[in-house]
């Protein structure tokens, strides 16, 4: 059985100090919440003061990229055994901003997977197709290609470890969710190919999340699907109560 796993991606929002506010009162909205993996996202300046607000807590830290080098002349980045200092245990990699706007590739995404799973880290790997991509009928096959490129040469015991967050690129930040007919089918789809190509321990333990314009109002639907394992969420994380509320009815769909 897989642990609902509830992830919070706020990009390029809040401060330190918005960060230390927003982690200490969500400690006290979630300390009930039960067997539920909860994870924010600060921006990298925030990553360590997040860390040391969630000490002893059940929330986790991620980053919401690394490069896959250890060290080297490539500035403005971090690396994963940085990310993991400052006191981050999951990072995100392969979100579609960074593929569509900084021009990452399913081969940069598994450079990243592999250093970030050597570095003692999670990767929560996004895939998704674009609108062009569902319309042209090539979502599943475009989630092939991401996922094989993706997690290349991975042991199964490594695709177990993961989080991977199916997020169609057309229902992030536009208020348009997918279906849960739509979700349904992408993430037993996701399943079988892990199945397939890993093992079926790997596709039994690796987290299949959904993101793209989750909320409060539409989390239940989605988590009573059979292998949506929890949510990414963007907009509505900004919001301490909005995300601890997506926790709450994450869990109470998992009970
Ligand atoms: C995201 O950024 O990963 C995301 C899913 O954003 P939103 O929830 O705002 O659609």
């Amino acid at each position: 059985m897989r642990t609902p796993f509830i992830a919070a991606n706020w990009k390029l929002y809040k401060t330190v100090h918005e960060t230390v506010v927003f982690v200490k009162e969500l400690r006290s909205l979630v300390k009930d919440a039960g067997d539920i993996e909860i994870v924010v996202a600060p921006p990298f300046t925030a990553v360590h003061a997040a860390a040391e607000a969630a000490r002893n807590s059940p929330i986790a830290v991620a980053v919401q990229d690394v490069h896959w080098e250890r060290e080297g002349a490539f500035t403005g980045e971090i690396s994963a055994a940085m990310a993991k200092e400052a006191g981050a245990e999951f990072a995100i990699i392969g979100h579609s901003e960074r593929r569509r706007l900084f021009h990452e590739t399913d081969e940069t995404v598994n450079r990243k997977a592999i250093a970030v799973l050597g570095a003692g880290l999670f990767p929560i790997v996004c895939v998704g197709e674009t609108l062009e991509e569902r319309e042209a009928n090539a979502t599943l096959d475009v989630l092939d290609r991401q996922i094989k490129t993706g997690l290349d040469s991975l042991t199964g015991d490594q695709v177990a470890s993961l989080v991977i967050a199916y997020e169609p690129v057309w229902a992030i930040g536009t208020g348009r969710n997918a279906t849960p007919q739509q979700a349904g089918e992408a993430h037993a789809h996701i399943r079988s190919r892990l199945r397939a190509w890993f093992g079926g321990t790997a596709a039994d333990l690796c987290h299949v999340i959904y993101g793209g314009s989750v909320k409060p109002d539409n989390i239940h639907e989605l988590v009573m699907l059979p292998d949506v394992d929890g949510a990414l969420v963007g907009g509505a994380s900004l919001d301490v109560r909005a995300f601890a509320d997506i926790v709450a009815r994450s869990r109470q769909s998992a009970v």
